[in-house]
């Protein structure tokens, strides 16, 4: 069919005018369209106007100039963007259109009309490029004579063409980690680079292929989002999770980065729209799902595209040793190939050096390629308790994070009911999640807890997978988890942001019991192995040592610092709330159980130790035992405290029906000077802290009036309300108090795009709010919260900081929402770190009176300062430890010691 209608372009650069007529000849040309700047070429001029037109009437061609029209004049401003031509804007000047219409009408009337630009190479022609593309849009196929005179299509031009248009919204610069750097900030708004992303970003842009391992909350998708923004041409993300997928799209929008996912369930309007955009050249990362990938139409739209880059999200998937094994990632290796000039990144959160292996065999990667981030989440704080009334312990939890969004995990679908509903009862809004739910309620639960409209979950760990939330602020596991795995991917959920995140773990034998049953119950050939992974999970619990030497031992990591600052275990350490010696109110509690007959529980005996009046107490003349009133120094609740731990420690047994105690064998050895030992009453367990995170202290009216707003934009624009702002980026707004456009861009995750779109909207807000309370804005640079994730410094530092500039241990307390024995651990360390700290001042955070604190020093001075408990002791165990922490750090600041005349 030689002589059906068709667009070609034609160059003649380097080409004879012989050879151009024979090309025009041989592809039966009937129209000649000059789109040249000009239509005159002092070089050649048998290529100039006259000449080409006489040569062309001879062979029978029409021949028509259209080059003023059909490419940009480089004197009309209008057509240039930073030196360029820009596509965009070529594309909607008259001229340009109406030149355009003219070669599809001539098309349309069945010519064959060929466009002549000078460059023989058609990837050299943005006109015949850009012109080829707008045809081909408008279904009027367009070819290429290309420097050998073969024919090429549109797609295989974009796939190779320098001056492909590319109008991306966001300037790249040169695709260096500078050029990365400022992206993060403009487009992304975060300050700072999170551990190996630097290095990652790097190695990619370099063009190596790179496995990225890092925790979920890591920061990998920054790792291939700012490369491909750096890349000239489309960056594929292969996900499997398409919840994920959508919300990371979603994310990406936001920030005004063209991005788009492709997947089994879109209409078929948006994929028309997406496939248009990526032929176009304007998108820069595409998300699709593995199977959709793998689909000839996907590849064919590839193939016309100039893949850049192929980010393989959740790789473990690869490999038939990880968890997650699918057969259609296999097939991702065809994929690979076919686009060898991308350069290729496998990410996972899955750690373990047998699937890492495995993903680096199958891809072939390079072990120098490898970048393995440490597993430790440094703002989770994680605690463990012994779950004694589950429920109660729950409400107790949930009442330190009122307001705050977060997951229960339960092991059962029942106890998932039955506590949600419990939790509705009291007034807690919160949803159940299990597999065994009707799909659509399960949908809706979820859709309701990402977008903030329930902030509690209560979930088998059916539930989580794909959630993308930032702002989970705690997970409480409610049962033990059968494995760390589990375990660590669930509290992976929390604090996905960089702010603190709480996670507690309630367990008790009766857990272990049951994971048990369900080992012995499952295949044979797995008992061993799982039977091992839970006695880890159980060492876990029962560490007595920092949480995240078990926890990242588990993954092959070596935890290495002295405290983490952030678990139970390090924070009793510090606070002094080590075991304690309980051996004296241990023999009073049992010696006055014994002597009311081993009849009542531990209410009363409570009452009778601390010389209770009520009636229960005096009719039965128990005031008249020799116990009567000896523990009146603990109050009740210290006293329940130890009764409990005296019960599970099996000093006494219950009677299950009247509660009644009565001592065992091991009691009577109390009596005999057997020690006790329990865990100090946790006077803070959970520190609640101050509004949403620990670290920082915000203006919480403003934050709460923020988050308003940030929701009425979320439903305004229909999507989740992190995806307009995080939590951390309004605590900042509501800590340093930006009122103008260049100091809301240095809030965190403020980028460009979101300023724009939304920056009036909350910087009307904290005007108003600011100027009605005269509040002034805040450098950022001073603040904390400005420094934690970097790592630069650690929580002592800045505490010891802010006490030199000025700060009181009370006004610090607050700061970080901490009670005042932390920040006398804080100003310790950092005292031990060689920094002077006033003495003088120290004394100030003392309640003791002057007589108090002149027998404590002087107490210090006989005996020394290395240990407390003699003092503490020879003292009556009357000032407390935290009493006698503060005069110590005194005397370790240089305060002074008493005369040798000092009252004992
Ligand atoms: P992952 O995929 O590893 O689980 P994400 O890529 O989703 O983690 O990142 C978790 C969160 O941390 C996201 O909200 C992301 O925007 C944010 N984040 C990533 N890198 C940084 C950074 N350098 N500074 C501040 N926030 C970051
Ligand atoms: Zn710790």
């Amino acid at each position: 069919m030689k002589d059906a209608p068709l667009i070609l372009t034609i160059g003649y650069d380097q080409r004879s005018a012989d050879d151009f007529m024979a090309l025009l000849r041989m592809h039966a040309i009937a129209f000649l369209i000059d789109i040249r700047t000009s239509p005159w070429e002092p070089e050649r001029p048998e290529f100039s106007q006259d000449a080409l037109a006489d040569s062309l009437w001879e062979q029978g061609i029409r021949y028509v100039f259209m080059g003023d029209a059909l490419g940009a004049q480089p004197d009309d401003p209008a057509c240039y963007v930073d030196g360029r031509v820009s596509f965009a804007r070529l594309g909607k000047q008259e001229a340009f259109l109406q030149a355009v219409a003219r070669v599809q009408k001539a098309f349309e009337q069945g010519l064959r009309v060929a466009l002549m630009d000078a460059p023989v190479r058609p990837e050299s022609s943005h006109r015949s490029f850009l012109i080829g593309a707008i045809l081909t849009e408008r279904g009027a196929p367009v070819q290429h004579i290309d420097e050998t005179g073969a024919l090429k299509s549109q797609a295989d031009v974009a796939s190779s063409s320098p001056v492909a248009p590319a109008p991306a919204p966001i300037p790249a610069g040169p695709a260096n980690i500078d050029s990365a750097r400022e992206l993060l900030k403009t487009v992304f708004g975060y300050d700072d680079f999170w551990p190996l992303q630097a290095e990652i970003i790097e190695n990619a842009l370099a063009r190596r292929d790179t496995l990225v391992i890092m925790p979920t909350g890591g920061g990998k998708s920054l790792c291939y989002q700012l490369p491909a923004l750096l890349f000239d041409g489309l960056t594929v993300v292969v996900s499997p999770l398409i919840s994920l997928m959508q919300d990371q799209v979603e994310a990406l929008r936001q920030a005004g980065v063209a991005a788009a996912f492709l997947n089994s369930m879109l209409d078929f309007d948006s994929y028309q729209r997406i496939t248009r955009q990526v032929r176009a050249g304007e998108m820069k990362l595409l998300y699709v799902a593995p199977e959709t990938l793998l689909q000839a139409r996907t590849l064919a739209l590839l193939d016309a595209s100039r893949v850049q880059m192929l980010a393989i999200d959740e790789a473990h998937c690869i490999s038939s040793w990880g968890h997650d094994f699918r057969p259609e990632y296999r097939q991702l290796l065809s994929v690979r190939q076919r686009y060898p000039q991308a350069v290729c990144m496998g990410l996972t959160a899955t750690a373990t050096p047998r699937v890492q292996r495995d993903i680096q065999e199958i891809l072939g990667f390079e072990d120098a390629n490898a970048f393995v981030a440490s597993f430790d989440r440094p703002n989770l704080h994680l605690a463990v308790q012994r779950r004694t009334d589950g429920l109660k312990q729950t409400l107790a939890f949930l009442q330190a994070h009122r307001e705050q969004s977060g997951i229960i995990y339960c092991s059962t679908r029942r106890q998932v009911d039955t506590l949600s509903e419990q939790l509705r009862l009291l007034g807690w809004h919160a949803l159940p999640y299990h597999a065994g739910m009707e799909k659509a309620d399960r949908e809706r639960h979820q859709r309701q807890f990402v977008r903030d409209d329930v902030p509690i979950m209560v979930a088998t760990i059916a539930f989580g997978m794909g959630i993308d939330k930032s702002n989970v602020r705690f997970v409480l596991h409610y049962n033990l988890p059968q494995n760390i795995e589990s375990y660590y991917q669930e509290i992976g959920r929390a604090g996905r942001d960089g702010l603190r995140a709480d996670c507690l773990l309630l367990y008790n034998q009766s857990d272990m019991r049951m994971i048990r049953h369900f080992i012995d119950e499952g295949a044979d050939s797995e008992r061993v192995g799982r039977l091992q992974r839970l006695q880890a999970m159980a060492d876990y619990a029962q560490a007595g040592e920092c949480r995240r030497v078990p926890l990242l031992a588990y993954f092959g990591e070596a935890y290495e610092a002295e405290s983490c600052d952030m678990c139970d275990n390090c924070l009793r350490q510090e606070t002094g709330q080590a075991l304690a010696d309980a051996t004296i109110p241990a023999q009073m509690f049992l010696s006055c159980v014994k002597r009311t007959g081993e009849y009542f529980g531990k209410s009363h005996i409570i009452k009778v130790l601390r010389g209770s009046q009520s009636k229960p107490v005096l009719s039965r003349g128990h005031h008249n035992l020799s116990t009567y009133g000896i523990g009146a120094e603990y109050s009740r609740r210290e006293w329940l405290h130890m009764a409990e731990q005296f019960i599970e420690q099996g000093l006494v047994v219950q009677d299950a029906e009247h509660g009644s105690l009565s001592l065992t064998a091991k009691g009577y050895q109390v009596f005999k000077g057997e020690k006790v030992f329990i865990t100090p009453l946790p006077q803070a367990e959970i520190t609640p802290a101050a509004g949403i995170s620990g670290d920082m202290a915000y203006d919480s009216e403003l934050f709460g009036q923020l988050r308003a707003l940030r929701k009425e934009i979320a439903d305004e624009v229909g999507v989740p309300a992190y995806v307009i702002f995080s939590d951390r980026a309004l605590q900042e707004m509501a800590t340093f108090y930006p009122q103008s456009n260049e100091h809301f861009l240095a809030m965190n995750g403020v980028g460009r795009a979101k300023l724009e779109r939304y920056g009036q909207r909350f910087l009307d807000m904290l005007r108003d709010y600011c100027q009605a309370r005269d509040l002034p804005e805040r450098p950022k640079a001073l603040s904390p919260a400005a420094r934690s994730r970097s790592g630069a410094k650690r929580r002592f530092e800045e505490v010891g900081e802010f006490y030199l500039a000025g700060q009181t241990v009370k006004a610090l307390q607050k700061l970080y929402g901490v009670k005042r024995d932390t920040i006398i651990a804080h100003l310790q360390r950092y005292r031990n770190a060689g920094h002077a700290l006033d003495a003088d001042r120290i004394l100030d955070a003392s309640r003791l009176t002057p007589e108090q604190q002149a027998r404590v020093l002087a107490k210090f001075q006989a005996l020394g300062m290395d240990k407390l408990s003699p003092i503490y002791n020879v003292l009556g165990q009357r000032i407390s430890y935290e009493e006698l922490r503060i005069m110590k750090l005194y005397l370790l600041c240089g305060g002074e010691l008493p005369g040798s005349g000092a009252p004992d």
